[in-house]
């Protein structure tokens, strides 16, 4: 047994949970582009940890801002304010368009936030009933994993045995406008919706899809809330997914790449009419818009200014999907995504996603397959054209391999 099946089974006595079955890989170090295992074996990250390694592990500039910021002071709590959240707040505010932004961490969190701020506001200045505000959401979607998300969650394995969940959650097909129009209520206070689902598949809406959501939304007096937290801050090829339909949705969630791979960032964004419905103690954080998180956020939000790192998303997704495309590969039923979002769905005939990401990993590339028996690939955004040239090359070999 080497080292990597060592620490495999240590973490397998204690571990409460897992996500997966985990790929029999432990990994040691990350620079850039690349992984490298217990064993010294290097491997090309084609996960980017869900999107949220986007400028890559390790970048010199995110470092420095979080050592510098960690000798200075690091957690004050939210019972005194600290210098970096206002700029924090004024960068974000002015970046996407907003006019109040709200720390939290993690991708879950700044979700139930969101539906927070939704349903008092419905509560407070749409008049709806205490305790009556609905929120829709879309099938296969994928918002975290608390227990009022998993109560929007169509998936049986993500529900199962965790109910009761709260009333007032709904869900239409992805994709189909009129379904929401049709699905609106007097009580509907928000619809939330990923622009791109992620998890559900890497499933790209039709084109205009969110713009007519945006129209339908405004007439009916409903939230758009829009969950950027896998595709926003460049990934899908623009600064946010929303972009691609000229949205601007009326609450906007952010997370993973705000932390620029280094820790767990995200926010709420949304205007006065919205945020405000929050009351001093009406929601909170102990490490929400602390110092060490809010210098992160602002030099990954100085980054994407000075590198626009969307247009190389573009650019570089582009040049992989051609290139999968070109190959034919018979077992490939659709190549789907954008920038540097993309899956390929396996015909589930000729090979498991599972699986191919297994045989990927021996040859280094470490991926993982997703809903609907699909292959992610999601590089970090700095990757270079010679690095994605070779890493399709190895796909295709990969896939070409299984026939089909
Ligand atoms: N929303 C979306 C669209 C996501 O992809 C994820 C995570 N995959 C989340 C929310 C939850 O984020 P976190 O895991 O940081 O709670």
């Amino acid at each position: 047994l080497g080292p990597g099946s060592y620490w495999l089974r240590e973490k397998e006595r204690h571990f409460g949970a897992s996500n997966y079955a985990p790929l029999p890989v432990v990994f040691h170090r990350g620079e850039g582009v690349w992984l490298w295992d217990v064993e010294g074996r290097r491997y090309l990250d084609m996960m980017s940890a869900y999107s949220a390694v986007s400028f890559g592990h390790g970048h010199p500039r995110l470092l420095r801002a979080l050592e510098d910021q960690a000798r200075r002071l690091a957690l004050t709590s939210r019972a005194f304010s600290n210098d970096r959240l206002p700029l924090l707040l004024e960068r974000m505010c002015g970046l996407f368009g907003f006019e109040r932004a709200l720390p939290v961490n993690t991708g879950l969190e700044a979700v139930e936030t969101a539906l927070k701020a939704a349903r008092k506001w419905a509560y407070t200045v749409k008049g709806v009933a205490a305790d009556k505000a609905e929120i829709i959401a879309c099938d296969g979607n994928f918002h975290g994993r608390s227990i009022t998300i998993v109560g929007l969650s169509a998936s049986e394995q993500y529900r199962d045995g965790f109910g009761p969940f709260p009333p007032g959650l709904r869900r239409i097909p992805f994709g189909d406008a009129a379904a929401l129009e049709a699905a609106i209520t007097p009580e509907t206070a928000a619809f939330l919706v990923e622009p791109i689902q992620g998890e559900g598949g890497i499933i790209v809406p039709p084109a205009g899809y969110l713009a007519r959501c945006a129209e339908i939304c405004r007439q009916h007096r409903v939230l758009l809330i829009a969950d950027e937290v896998q595709t926003g801050l460049g990934r899908t090829g623009r600064l946010l997914a929303c972009d691609h339909d000229g949205v601007r949705p009326d609450g906007l969630i952010l997370g993973k790449a705000l932390g620029g791979g280094l820790l767990p960032v995200s926010a709420f964004l949304a205007d006065r009419e919205v945020m405000d419905v929050f009351h001093p103690g009406d929601h909170g954080s102990t490490f929400g818009g602390n110092p060490l998180g809010a210098a992160v956020a602002l030099e990954v939000l100085a980054l994407l200014i000075e590198h626009s790192p969307w247009e190389r998303a573009e650019r570089l997704g582009e040049r992989l999907r051609s290139r999968l495309e070109a190959a034919r590969l018979p077992c490939v039923r659709e190549i789907r995504g954008r920038g540097l979002l993309i899956g390929i769905a396996i015909d589930p005939d000729i090979a498991s996603a599972a699986s191919v990401a297994e045989t990927l990993l021996a040859r280094g590339i470490a991926t993982r397959d997703t809903t609907g028996n699909v292959i992610r690939l999601a590089p970090p955004l700095i990757i270079d054209e010679a690095t994605l040239d070779d890493s399709a090359d190895t796909v295709i070999d990969t896939l070409a391999a299984l026939g089909g």
